[in-house]
């Protein structure tokens, strides 16, 4: 106890008394996987952060970096966490030069946030990752999140052009840099990103940005069975359509494209369809951007598989949904277990076929929604029996779908109850080169300092 204060206390000299404690949220908002930090601190500057892990160093304490907390449930159960550095006063525009298409913002600036400030010059982040109203730029870069429009632009990886990040040591470092052509030095900011704070923490990102489409139009299309909705997606592939979006939802997803209302007792919520839907339909999702001549080519070459047209606030709001699709399914169904797939193109109906044979040997009505063309499926498991399934009931389930995956795929699990974690690796096969990622973690983070128990190590 002694200790915690005086660690407080050198803290609170860094960053002020105020900005040490919990602030405006509760310890149970500040949990990760049932564990309370036993400090949090919200440093104003990247120096200040520095100064903070500088402390943690010295005393071999274990830091988590924390922006909007809308990720928190991915990783293994922390082993402790000591002091968990908040981002949220990191959150200003460094620089936005609209004219050479680049920004550089604080990691702790919300992307929604980001995104309206690129708005005023109709430019955009084409990414659309869910909750962005309170995910945190470092946050989303730190996990590698990404939604549908990965399929036109890619992920944040993609367009971040530089970072400014905390070292293990306690140093404000840099990669990249703010211009687009830049090819000096090692490429840090691949590492870092999707390192889930494990390496470091980041305090400032570079992006180069894009003209916001004016007009953009959504079809959905119906198809009978998944072996057609991939003929169809073929048949996108062959064809001159370039849409940004190609979203694949699977017959029982739809439950949950729609506003999020938990029901009465989430545990006992089953879905209006039953287990073997009659009305076997299967969506794909296509989203166009371009003139009424580009749309207009769109209708005439889709033809009749266009059950509907949405534009305006109702493809706005599609979309949104979209996104949030896992969140919808775990505000119905506490007790739901949401895996993201990496697939190639091929590995997409094998991995669905998979799917659709695991989750009912183990009592749980399969949802499937993603990236129809990169492999990035977020499935949800929901469960059917009144009586929540119990952690083995989960990892089996786990085990038993990664084993119908086809080759070289992986599943990480990214919701589940916290009990069910302890049980199986969240983070499935382990890839082959995780000696490499090993080694890095190790040359980056020696004492282990950052984010101990949810990373590789
Ligand atoms: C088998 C496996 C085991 C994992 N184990 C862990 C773990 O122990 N701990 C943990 O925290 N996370 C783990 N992860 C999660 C992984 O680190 C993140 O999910 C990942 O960083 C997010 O990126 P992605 O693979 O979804 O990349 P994508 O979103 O598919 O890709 C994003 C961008 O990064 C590029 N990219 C992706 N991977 C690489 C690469 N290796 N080299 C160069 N460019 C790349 C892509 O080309 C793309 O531009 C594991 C993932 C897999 C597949």
């Amino acid at each position: 106890m002694a200790a915690a204060q005086s660690v407080e206390r050198e803290i609170a000299a860094i960053v002020g008394d105020e900005h040490v404690g919990l602030q405006e949220l509760t310890s149970a908002q500040l949990e990760i996987n049932g564990v309370t930090p036993a400090t949090v601190v919200a440093p104003a500057s990247a120096q200040e952060a520095a100064a903070v892990v500088r402390v943690a160093a010295e005393r071999n304490l274990v830091v988590a970096p924390a922006g909007g907390f809308t990720k928190q449930d991915i990783g293994g159960v922390p082993e402790r966490i000591d002091i968990l550095l908040r981002t949220h006063r990191l959150n200003t525009v460094e620089a936005y030069d609209p004219g050479d298409l680049t920004v550089s913002v604080n990691a702790g600036m919300t992307f929604a946030e980001m995104q309206s400030k690129l708005a005023e010059h109709q430019q955009w982040l084409p990414y659309d990752a869910p909750k962005l109203s309170q995910a945190t730029v470092g946050g989303l870069l730190a996990t590698a999140a990404a939604g549908p429009l990965k399929h036109a632009f890619g992920g944040l990886r993609d367009f971040c052009i530089g970072v400014q990040f905390v070292t293990a040591e306690g140093k404000v470092a840099k990669g990249g840099g703010r211009v687009v052509k830049n090819v000096a030095g090692y490429d840090l900011m691949k590492l870092i990103i999707g390192s889930y704070g494990s390496l470091a923490i980041i305090t400032q990102a570079n992006f180069k940005v894009f003209p916001k489409p004016r007009q953009t139009q959504t079809f959905i299309c119906n198809f009978g069975s998944l072996a057609e909705t991939i003929q169809f997606r073929e048949r996108i592939f062959k064809s001159p359509l370039t849409p940004i979006c190609l979203e694949i939802i699977s017959p029982h997803a739809p439950e949950y494209l729609n506003d999020p209302q938990p029901a009465q007792d989430p545990d006992h919520y089953v879905p209006s369809q039953p287990l073997r839907p009659t009305a076997n339909v299967w969506q794909m999702a296509l989203r166009a951007a371009g003139s009424d001549n580009v749309l207009a080519r769109y209708r005439r070459d889709l033809g009749a598989a266009v059950a509907r047209e949405l534009h305006g606030a109702e493809e706005d709001q599609f979309w949104r949904w979209v996104s949030h699709f896992e969140y919808n399914v775990l505000a119905k169904h506490r007790n739901a277990m949401v895996m993201y797939t990496h697939l190639t193109i091929q590995g997409v109906a094998p991995a669905i076929h998979g799917l659709e044979k695991a989750a009912p040997d183990y009592n749980f009505i399969p949802a499937v929604l993603g990236r129809a063309a990169t492999g990035n499926l977020v499935i949800a498991f929901i469960p059917l029996s009144v009586d929540p399934p119990s952690a083995m009931q989960y990892a089996n389930c786990v085990s038993g779908f990664r084993a119908l995956l086809p080759p070289g795929a992986s599943a990480e699990v990214a919701h589940c109850p916290k009990e069910a974690k302890l049980h199986f690796d969240v983070w499935g096969t382990t890839p082959t080169d995780v000696a490499v990622m090993q080694a890095v973690k190790r040359a980056a983070d020696p004492k282990n300092i950052f984010n101990r128990g949810r990373f590789i190590v």
